[in-house]
């Protein structure tokens, strides 16, 4: 009650004013009516009083509870919380407001304003952890996207700059995106086609279609399949120029922190296509990582001759685990502290293979594999190296059918084949090894074989042809010219 706040001092003032302007009235009327002017006078002295005070009280004010104001004329009878005290009059205000009489005007404006309006910006800056520190430490951010059995990885880099290596199959654009855009990715400063298999370069034309592309590095081998004609067009439509991925040449990703350098292929000419892909070693600080697309046994053993300083912390295992890829001369040279293998749950080529995943146990290096754990988070502050998921197992996949040759398209994946991990040293139970493991095959709605070659004799004729995995053929024929 006594702290009547800042209401009750405003209306003190707009009753003292009324009190003044009616006093001076009665003045006037009483001074023509040659009536005394005593009473209209101590009106108006009594109204400029409570005038004051009104302006005068701030809100911290002990207002002493006698304050008597109710007396004070006409219009204080309007004012409930001022009633009660109905004290008799004066005297008792001079001493304790006059000092703030002198008061301006404005004063009771500029007091209220502290109250009700909280000091613009303070707030806004004080909020914290919305936008980050420019003192984060910066980190390199590596990002294996589980897209199956295929390869697709994100690279974010310290100063902000976006590397694609790979893009999957055709079917994975819809999580390839999903991920660049959980990432807050719309510019890929580089794109990395680490060579041309469907399994690789899948989604990369509507990749190239959708973001803002830097540069495009792709190894000088070509194939005839529609998805990788598909992404000459995509290149070029967007008036792109790749740059040829070979041995020796360092990428330009305009990050100062990092370096990134392509080990393979070394040669003109290869019997696989697998064996020419781009192979790139990422240097951050003390800490380093090697992606080897699906290189072989054939360009490990060039990059090994070309005394190319091999050793990274994390190797993406080569060829989804192939026994094909990762030799023990190759992996003793890279000593990894961590492998990586991007592989598809329950694959039809038995990928990750025993021998791999034997070799990897023995020598105690941590596997994290997206067909157990999903899309995988590397993370390196120049440092030290950490993943987002514990590392997996070290089963090897199941073989399909006919082990090894692994070509034909049988529908049923043949369970019980299932080889678990196995102590004894690498068994090798098939001398031919699996080099076939990105086969795609070609078929026509309407005709009843598969075929490996899309310019086999048998479709020439025909207007449509389909191409895909094995597991994807429903054919299962093989074509007597050409997948014999
Ligand atoms: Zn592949
Ligand atoms: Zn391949």
């Amino acid at each position: 009650m006594r702290q009547g706040g800042i209401i009750i001092d405003a209306l003190l003032g707009l009753f003292g004013l009324a009190g003044f302007v009616y006093g001076i009235l009665a003045i006037i009327l009483a001074k023509r009516s040659n009536k005394s002017l005593k009473l209209p006078g101590l009106i108006l002295a009594l109204s400029f009083a409570l005038f004051l005070t009104g302006l005068a009280i701030s809100p911290k004010d002990n207002l002493a509870s006698g304050t008597d104001i109710s007396i004070a004329e006409p219009g204080a009878k309007s004012a409930p919380e001022a009633v009660p005290g109905n004290a008799p009059i004066p005297g008792s205000f001079p001493s304790s407001y006059t000092e703030r009489d002198n008061a301006p005007a404005s004063e009771p404006a500029a007091t209220l304003a502290p109250e009700s309006t909280p000091i613009p910006g303070s707030i806004e800056s004080q909020t914290p952890g919305l936008v980050f520190s420019p003192e984060d430490p910066k980190e390199l951010r590596v990002t294996f996207i589980d897209v199956g059995q295929a390869d697709s990885i994100l690279i974010q880099t310290p100063q902000g700059k976006n590397i694609l290596m790979d893009a999957g199959n055709t079917a994975d654009y819809s999580v390839i995106k999903a991920c660049l855009d959980a990432a807050g990715v719309r510019r890929l400063d580089v794109v990395v086609a680490t060579h041309p298999h469907e399994d690789h370069i899948g989604s990369m034309a509507s990749v190239i279609k959708a973001y803002d592309i830097g540069k495009i590095y792709m190894p000088k081998a070509a194939t005839t399949t529609k998805t990788f004609e598909n992404l000459l067009m995509a290149i070029k439509e967007k008036g792109l120029k790749a740059s040829e991925a070979k041995g020796g040449i360092t990428i330009e990703t305009g990050d100062s922190l990092i370096t990134a350098e392509i080990l393979a292929p070394n040669s003109s000419d290869y019997d696989d296509m697998n064996d020419w892909s781009a192979v790139i070693k990422l240097s951050y600080g003390k800490t380093s990582f090697l992606f080897t697309g699906d290189a072989e046994d054939v360009s490990e053993k060039e990059m090994l001759s070309k005394k190319y300083d091999l050793k990274a912390d994390v190797l993406k295992i080569g060829h989804h685990g192939s026994s094909s890829s990762t030799t023990a001369e190759f992996l003793s040279a890279v000593s990894p502290k961590y492998a990586v293998i991007s592989v598809g749950k329950d694959n039809d080529y038995g990928h990750p293979a025993a021998g791999v995943m034997n070799r990897l146990k023995k020598a105690g290096i941590p596997v994290y594999r997206t067909d157990e754990s999903g899309t995988i988070v590397c993370v390196s502050d120049g440092e030290t190296i950490r993943f987002n998921v514990s590392p997996g197992s070290y089963t090897s996949g199941r073989q399909s059918g006919t082990s090894g040759t692994s070509i034909t398209p049988t529908p049923s994946p043949t369970p019980g084949a299932s080889s678990k991990q196995t102590p004894t040293p690498v068994p090798t139970p098939t001398p031919s090894p699996d080099t076939s493991g990105d086969r795609i095959v070609y078929w026509t709605p309407g005709g009843k074989s598969y075929h490996y070659t899309k310019d086999c004799s048998t479709l020439s004729r025909s207007k449509t042809i389909l191409s895909g995995k094995p597991s994807e053929c429903p054919k299962s024929d093989p074509c007597d010219i050409c997948a014999r």
